[in-house]
């Protein structure tokens, strides 16, 4: 099959990968229908993260079964299917209580390579999520988005607590900053306010739900913040960027009793004890759970009543996928699909 490969920072290759095949009896194979670079794999690209040796590269996937192992009861062949970018047994303590990528048997997707024509699924009946029918071809892209960034930015929203009656302010513009602001629409947030300098993305932040735009950073951000929410501060703020300067904007943006919920994954990021102490800010974050999630993304997804699938603003062949890195590292694109 073909599939991406990086094999150095800026050099993703599409090349003939070995087919996966099920190696454990809870084993799924699926042949992918839609994959995508996620704003995480630009980590490597770009050389912040170490690359050694070719990595197959990708962990956002929704497709349909071909083949189960032997002691699969719940997933079958023919069934079109979304999985999140860990495998769960999602029975555990861990599971149940709803934190699947800490679950003892948890599996990372992305060594295994969903930007690619076909894919092995690690404890298939915990990790996915079949739809109720065949969605049309129109649906998949939003069902990918659950398959992470909207999942991802709906724990951002949950962790921050944002509800109704909630000032919610979201750091961070791309994919999964926006599909935050989607959330906390969702979740009934009185006001949402996206700090964002990007025209497009701004639009589509008003798209899903955003009624302010902040367009300043850092400590002139956080002054924008405090002026619109009568000095106090946000009740809710979901940091969806994972530097020292979002995380930081991200919790002197909230006000004493709010609550931060941080989703972008942290990059040599240190909170200073005193600041944080007196802040009274609440924080809860790390890598979503977004198979606790699934269940609630789809029914709203085929029922049609959010359309997350908009983030993705270019859409390549699987063979292209070089390119598909390149117009997000260089910000042409938000968020690009790859069809294998
Ligand atoms: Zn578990």
């Amino acid at each position: 099959m073909r599939g991406a490969v990086l094999h150095a920072p800026g050099d993703v290759r599409v090349e003939d990968r070995p087919d996966p095949k099920i190696e454990q009896p809870t084993d799924a194979v699926i042949r992918l229908a839609a994959t995508c670079v996620c704003g995480s794999d630009l980590w490597p690209y770009r050389g912040i993260e170490d690359v050694t040796g070719p990595a197959p590269m990708g962990h956002e996937y929704v497709g349909v079964v071909e083949e189960v192992g032997s002691e699969v009861r719940d997933i079958r062949p023919g069934q079109f299917v979304v999985g999140s970018f860990f495998a769960s047994d999602n029975t555990c303590e861990i599971c149940r209580a709803g934190y699947q990528p800490s679950c003892p048997h948890a599996e990372i997707m992305g060594t295994l390579g969903a930007q690619a024509e076909y894919l092995r699924v690690p404890l298939a009946d915990g990790t996915l999520v079949a739809t109720p029918d065949t969605p049309s071809d129109d649906l998949v892209p939003s069902l990918l988005a659950a398959s992470d960034v909207l999942g991802t930015g709906w724990f951002g929203a949950v962790a921050a607590e944002a509800g109704p009656g909630k000032t919610v302010a979201v750091v961070g513009d791309g994919a999964v900053g926006l599909l935050g602001m989607l959330a906390a629409s969702q979740l009934g947030a009185e006001r949402i306010i996206a700090m964002s300098r990007h025209e497009p993305r701004q639009q589509l932040a008003r798209e899903f739900g955003a009624t302010d735009i902040v367009t300043e950073r850092g400590n002139e951000g956080v002054a924008a913040i405090k002026e619109m929410t009568n000095g106090f501060g946000a009740h809710s703020v979901i940091e969806a960027v994972g530097t020292q300067e979002s995380m930081m904007q991200a919790i002197n943006s909230t006000r004493p009793g709010g609550h931060v919920g941080y989703v972008g994954v942290s990059h040599d990021v240190s909170l200073p004890g005193l600041p944080l102490f007196f802040s009274h800010v609440h924080l809860h974050g790390g890598p979503a759970p977004v198979r606790r999630f699934l269940p609630e993304l789809i029914d709203l997804i085929t029922r049609r009543e959010i359309d997350p699938g908009k983030v993705f603003d270019l859409t390549l062949p699987l063979n292209q996928a070089a390119e598909g890195y390149r117009a997000m590292d260089e910000r042409r694109a938000i968020k690009t699909l790859l069809t294998p």
